[in-house]
């Protein structure tokens, strides 16, 4: 009886705190709110499929922000993560 009161909230608390770690990941707003929707409707699935897809996309603690701005050795443009040429001056990038 009562987890039909918690159940509610806990599939909702997870979708919420999904949507945001998406787009903390680096998701687009889009991306992050289908997340949303589909652990609503599914949560058993969506779940586990969302930590195993966010975690091999940017590592456990999941923070992009901190692995993505590289800069640029030749002309300090920022460089997004995953990129292997500045957008700016197109010097190749050695990882
Ligand atoms: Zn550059």
């Amino acid at each position: 009886m009562l987890l039909r009161l918690v159940w509610p909230v806990l599939v909702i608390s997870l979708a919420v705190f999904i949507f945001f770690d998406a787009k903390k990941r680096g998701y687009s707003q889009m991306t992050a709110f289908s997340w949303l929707i589909f652990t609503m409707v599914m949560p058993f699935i969506v779940v586990p499929a969302y930590f195993i897809l966010a975690v091999k996309r940017t590592g456990f603690s999941g923070n992009s922000q901190l692995q993505s701005n590289k800069i640029c050795p030749k002309c300090g443009e920022e460089i997004l993560t995953g990129r292997e040429s500045c957008p700016r001056c197109n010097n190749k990038l050695t990882l």
